[in-house]
């Protein structure tokens, strides 16, 4: 230790904690209403839980296969058959410990020193020190609101002889947003274009509301074997603590991804893989209902802010809506009005500017609705006065 250049890599030298941490840490001291970090209120669904909870004592709590239990990769190749007609076989499913080890093995695997990694914002947070710890080297095309639209321009602007791979999320963290069909058209263009791979991180794929589909990037004509598809099933099955997630690619890419997975965490705990093998055989409905709840959800929060003087934008998918504070008559930035009103309103939120590597939009807050009724009303009511209060 006695080397006098700073301790630790430059990535994580000078990075705060992240904003879901944070908010949820300052959630928890000041006795808030969390809609801040994106999870579900309870403890999980009772099925869920009692699947997990029957593997525990019935199964094997041993180190499982590598890539996975093949009944789970053989369970989510049928699923993805039947949901989004897609054709994987369980050999090109790789189990991991959540969507986050994914997109980390994914850019492990795939990136390599010097690549240009093109990316959207706003973006997830976990991107930015992914890429740039694999050594990979960002490009990034900013998206504005209301609309985010991806252009053929704005792409055309970004893309370099360097650029390698494009890593994107649909349906997309923060904004709620589902990608329009032209614009899955472009990117899929672009990397075929541009001989790019493509890492999808598709985790919110069973949070479509309004009877609309899910598109995989990886279904689209000359995707098939140049596309890396993510998913989680924290986000499928309501669970977030579970920690459970996959890779799905062509087997020359699959082979890389578990090279890199290998040694990360090598496996995933066997007995939430029984389980959500085990969900992902349930009938239809199951899923079918759990969204149709999370849709009313959706609109319980829409109508509650509306009703007391926010604006709110039009929320597709996910667990999150946004609201705009110039457009809801309130002067102030995203960061100040969280802060604000966790201590005097006692609800926590997101500020849209956290997903923003550079130039971030500052006025627009996301919410997480995936609560039960009588917390988002609590919320609503809470946030009513506090607007009034702003006059
Ligand atoms: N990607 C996106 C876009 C997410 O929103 C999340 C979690 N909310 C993840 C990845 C991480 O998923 P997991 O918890 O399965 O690691
Ligand atoms: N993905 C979750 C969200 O967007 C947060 C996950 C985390 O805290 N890392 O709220």
């Amino acid at each position: 230790m006695s080397d006098a250049s700073p301790l630790g890599h430059p990535v994580y030298r000078d990075m705060p904690t992240t904003i879901f941490e944070h908010m949820s840490a300052r959630a928890r001291e000041a006795g808030a209403i969390n809609l801040g970090q994106g999870f579900p209120e309870g403890p999980g669904p009772r099925d869920v839980l009692q699947a997990a909870a029957d593997a525990l004592l019935t199964r094997s709590s041993q180190y499982p296969p590598m890539p996975g239990l093949l009944e789970l990769r053989t369970a989510l190749a049928t699923h993805y058959a039947r949901h989004q007609q897609l054709d994987l076989s369980p050999q090109e499913v790789i189990v991991t410990s959540g969507a986050t080890e994914a997109l980390c093995a994914s850019l492990l695997a795939l990136v390599r020193p010097g690549d240009e990694v093109l990316m959207l914002a706003p973006l997830y947070d976990a991107y930015l020190p992914l890429v740039e710890r694999a050594g990979g080297i960002p490009n990034i095309v900013t998206l504005t609101p209301p609309d985010w639209r991806i252009t053929r321009d704005a792409l055309a602007a970004a893309i370099t002889p360097r650029t390698r791979i494009l890593l994107m999320n649909n349906p997309v963290n923060p904004t709620g947003m589902v990608m329009r069909d032209e614009e899955l058209a472009l990117l899929a263009d672009l990397c075929i274009a541009h001989d790019l791979i493509a890492i999808c991180d598709e985790v919110w794929e069973e949070t479509v509301y309004d009877g609309r589909p899910h598109r995989p990037l990886i279904g689209l004509p000359g995707m098939r074997d140049r596309t890396v598809k993510i998913g989680s099933a924290g986000k499928i099955f309501s669970v977030t603590g579970w920690k459970v997630g996959w890779m799905c690619a062509a087997p020359a890419l699959a082979t890389l991804l578990a090279r890199a997975h290998q040694y990360l965490t090598f496996t995933t705990p066997p007995n939430l893989q029984w389980a959500v093998a085990e969900g992902l055989g349930w009938p239809e409905d199951w899923l079918a209902d759990q969204r149709a709840t999370y849709q009313a959800s959706r609109d319980r929060l829409a109508a509650g802010l509306t009703q007391a003087g926010y604006a709110v934008l039009p929320g597709a998918a996910t667990w999150f809506l946004s609201i705009d504070l110039p457009a809801s008559g309130i002067a102030l930035d995203d960061v100040s009005f969280c802060e604000r009103i966790i201590d005097e309103a006692g609800v926590a939120a997101i500020p849209l500017s956290a997903f923003y590597p550079a130039d971030p939009s500052t006025h627009l807050v996301r919410l997480c609705f995936a609560k039960t009724d009588a917390t988002l009303d609590q919320a609503i009511t809470r946030l009513a006065a506090f607007r009034a209060t702003l006059g």
